[in-house]
């Protein structure tokens, strides 16, 4: 800890909340730049999985419909209005969640778009609109989800871990489907710990499968047992989390060049993040929330008399978020590599700037774990369900290291390894990649006028039917519009998301016929093809 700022380089720097600390020339920040926290705010998770809804709708239907407010609350009025009409029988009901907020902070159903509360309230507090899921897999009567941690190892190349063990937390009332009658019911509706821990029907628990939360596995257990395919469950929660984490990566590259240009020294990032998941009634994982910095408390309040408090430790916690922390410093041990290469040990240093934020949700405590040997012991049930993610084996004449000793890792790699069946959905990455080549003078996010028109020129975009003139024209529709939403005022110009936008648009005018996923793809293939021959012109005729 450096309560009071730090002078030496590390080899390691775990921060509280965000990246920024301006001097880190080396070494590995826990923290990706910027957009990471930006990322996966309600809003514009919702616009990036929007993207690739679009691109690759059925691979994609993991995330529940979704609208932002205010800008479109009449597409959204307009939408329900024609479900509605061709289906008399769809009774749905709508859940409001404020931008940026926690904790189920400002979260209420409707049922109806006409909710006086939701027109009421939008204009001063941006707003995502979601379809709610009245069908959640219920376990003791009791709607619950999932709190699934996944390393974000690197994102270039791009390499994912997901903890086999996760968190399930409990609603405190019996599930009924909403109703006029009990929309207002939080504690039926809404699995945020910070609400229900206000129940008195909250239970705390010593057993991990028991109380109001459990380990994932300990419902896996459950489900197993009745026959449940628990196999097919982990991987179609894999594919989930692949999946979002490539609808996520184009931003954080932008931002990533922005803050750390390539060819000047500075850290590489790594990141916990975690993943709110729903079960529907059939087992089908729905993504409801990514957080960018998840609570990695061990201990919860407890309320010794009146007013009196004391943190004890929760067992259920410990169990999950010891293991992740543990793990993820094994996987990202700056001096695993020199150890292989030297079969020498060396002592690392690590700097921990937990304290910097004074906030609760990086806790340092959880490191110097006082119960860490209950880890070594992993319940063999939950070792056997979870088998869709395999155990990874010492490699028999590898020297002896310090983690010999240590319980095999929690952490299981998803990404490279099942690179071979996602990467077709990686074309938002390919044109992000076009963005920031023309992006220019590094250390921005945005595109200017003349970048845009280089782009369209280099890529040779321009034609009879489409002249320069027009060029400028969707530059400007398009960037006007997004600078309107007002997401980052900080820049003048066109962000990712525009330049998307105006890719699509590009792309469905040059390849009319085909489906919008060819369509964009066939741009991509046309765009890589003229710049890599103007790269090597450019070699050849030694322009550098
Ligand atoms: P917060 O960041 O405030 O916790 P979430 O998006 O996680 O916001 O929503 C809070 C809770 O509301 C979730 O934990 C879940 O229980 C419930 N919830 C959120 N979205 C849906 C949905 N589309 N369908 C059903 N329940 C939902």
């Amino acid at each position: 800890q450096f309560p009071f700022g730090r002078r030496l380089p590390c080899d390691i720097y775990w921060h509280g909340v965000s990246f920024h600390d301006n001097n880190i020339f080396s070494g590995q920040v826990n923290k990706f730049p910027g957009s990471m926290m930006e990322t996966v705010r309600k809003i514009t998770l919702s616009r990036a999985m929007r993207t690739m809804q679009d691109l690759f709708p059925l691979e994609y239907n993991f995330y529940p419909r979704s609208w932002i407010l205010p800008e479109e609350l009449p597409l959204f009025v307009a939408e329900v209005r024609v479900m509605k009409d061709s289906d008399p029988s769809w009774k749905p009901t709508f859940i409001v969640k404020p931008d940026g907020g926690c904790q189920g902070d400002g979260i209420y159903l409707i049922k109806d778009p006409s909710d006086i509360r939701l027109t009421g309230s939008i204009q001063s507090r941006p707003a995502v609109v979601q379809e709610y899921i009245c069908k959640p897999l219920l376990v003791d009567k009791l709607k619950f989800d999932i709190r699934l941690y996944v390393l974000l190892k690197s994102l270039e190349p791009l390499e994912i871990y997901i903890a086999k063990d996760g968190l399930s937390r409990f609603c405190t009332e019996p599930y009924q489907e909403p109703t006029l009658k009990n929309l207002h019911q939080v504690f039926m509706h809404l699995t945020n710990y910070s609400l229900n821990i206000h129940s008195e029907n909250f239970i705390h628990s010593d057993s991990v499968n028991t109380g109001s939360k459990r380990t994932f596995s300990s419902i896996l257990c459950r489900l197993s047992s009745r026959g449940a395919d628990v196999k097919k469950l982990w991987s179609d929660i894999i594919s989930l989390v692949i999946k979002t984490i490539i609808a996520l990566t184009p931003e954080l590259k932008v931002y990533y060049q922005s803050d750390i240009p390539s060819g000047k020294p500075g850290p590489t990032c790594f990141q916990i993040l975690g993943f709110d998941i729903l079960l529907m009634k059939n087992l089908k994982p729905m993504l409801l929330e990514v957080n960018a910095n998840p609570s990695m408390r061990i201990e919860h309040e407890q309320e010794l008399s009146p007013g009196v408090f004391e943190n004890v430790p929760s067992p259920v916690d410990e169990e999950v978020k010891v293991a992740v922390i543990r793990d993820t410093l094994r996987l990202v041990d700056p001096q695993k590599k020199k150890r292989k290469d030297a079969h020498v040990l060396l002592q690392g240093k690590v700097g921990w700037n937990g304290m910097s934020s004074g906030s609760s949700s990086a806790d340092p405590s959880v490191i110097p774990c006082r119960r860490c040997p209950r880890l070594e012991h992993v319940p063999e049930s939950s070792e056997s369900l979870l088998d869709a993610v395999p155990a990874e084996r010492p490699e028999p004449d590898a020297p002896r290291s310090p983690e010999a000793g240590l319980p095999s890792l929690c952490l299981k790699q998803v990404f490279p390894k099942y690179a071979k069946q996602f990467n077709y959905l990686r074309l938002v990455d390919r044109v992000a990649a076009l963005f920031i080549r023309f992006l220019g003078v590094k250390g921005t996010t945005k595109l200017g006028p003349t970048g845009f028109r280089t782009f369209i020129r280099n890529c040779k975009l321009s034609n009879s039917n489409f002249s320069m003139a027009a060029v400028d024209i969707l530059y400007i529709d398009i960037t006007r519009r997004w600078n309107s939403m007002g997401i980052d005022h900080k820049e003048s110009g066109m962000c990712l998301q525009a330049f998307v936008e105006a890719f699509f648009c590009l792309a469905q005018k040059k390849y009319k016929s085909l489906p919008l996923h060819e369509q964009v793809l066939s741009l991509i293939e046309f765009c890589e093809c003229h710049l890599a021959a103007l790269d090597e012109k450019r070699l050849l005729w030694g322009w550098g």
